[in-house]
């Protein structure tokens, strides 16, 4: 039987808990059924030996009688707080790096790069506040797959790199196109002024095991502003994929259980269009096997 990992609010706490059968059930009330002492109650928490508790989540779905259900509609927090790492694949998807003016797109004249977002102040979740990053004009939408890292990788190979995924999960890698640009440096760009803000990176709705969500490298993918469509596409649309990134991230520092991995986003962005996001748009998303969510834009942090 299939589930997911989310984290909810109940009582101003974050609890983790597993969505079996259409029902929510605490990882705390799950490890007292089972009599499961050393069970995290936190979904973070179960990366410490993801594949022994995956295994005793497939167990527990399968005996969940006599166990009560959270009550209906709580309210969904981030699931990952936090991830360790936050690494993001910087423009991997064809038809993106075609709207966005490049006009050599083979894969071998296309070099696979990654740039840093803060967990702690990036990582924000269904519902929540993107507070509008200060000095910006040009703030941008990026719908994404996250790859969830399972166990210790480094230097892994391609062919073995899907071994160390955990679960997938969606997220916005939210940029400010203006920021990013420093023709005044040697190198043109600046990556964490683009990037790294605080609120840059909303995830949820929830986690979906690896081993549920079947081929990771042809899944949906789609984001709306206000309720328009702007992006509808799917992750077979990557320059590198998946196992490629993880293998390549992996000679430069070791992946730890936990880390997550945001793989690029498809065309539709707002930049080509001069189109970006103002004080209280919308934006929602949506992944196959995996779920929707939505955040607003609101004013600066103080
Ligand atoms: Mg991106």
């Amino acid at each position: 039987m299939s589930f997911t990992l989310k984290t909810v609010a109940l009582n101003d706490q974050a609890i983790g808990c597993i969505e079996c059968n259409g029902n929510n059930y605490a990882l705390t009330d799950l490890a007292h059924h089972n009599h499961w002492l050393d069970l995290p109650t936190t979904v973070i928490g179960l990366f410490a030996d993801w594949a022994g508790n995956v295994t005793r989540l497939n167990a527990a779905c399968a005996n969940l009688a006599g166990l009560t259900p959270l009550p209906p509609n709580l309210s969904l927090l981030a699931p990952l707080q936090y991830p360790g790492k936050l690494l993001c694949a910087g423009a991997n998807y064809y038809d993106h790096n075609l709207e966005m003016g490049v006009t050599e797109t083979r894969k071998e004249a296309t070099r696979l790069f990654f740039f840093f977002k803060a967990p702690l102040n990036s990582v924000v979740g269904p519902g929540d506040t993107v507070h509008m990053p200060l000095g910006t004009q040009k703030l941008d939408w990026e719908v994404e797959l996250a790859a969830v890292i399972g166990k210790r990788a480094r230097a892994v190979s391609v062919e073995s790199a899907l071994d160390y995924v955990g679960a997938y999960t969606g997220a916005i890698d939210i940029s400010c196109r203006d920021l990013g640009r420093a023709p005044d440096t040697f190198y043109k760009i600046d990556w964490m002024a683009a990037k790294a803000h605080d609120d840059s990176c909303p995830i949820g709705p929830c986690l979906l095991p690896a081993q549920f969500a079947g081929d990771a490298q042809d899944l949906g993918l789609k984001l709306w502003v206000n309720g328009e469509l702007k992006q509808n596409g799917r992750t077979s649309g990557m320059i590198y994929n998946i196992a490629e990134q993880i293998a390549t991230l992996s000679r430069i520092m070791t992946l730890h259980p936990g880390d997550v991995i945001l793989t690029g986003t498809p065309a539709g962005v707002g930049a080509p269009k001069g189109i970006f996001l103002r004080v209280g748009d919308t934006v929602a998303v949506e992944f196959e096997r995996i779920g929707k969510f939505e955040v607003c834009i609101q004013p600066s942090l103080p």
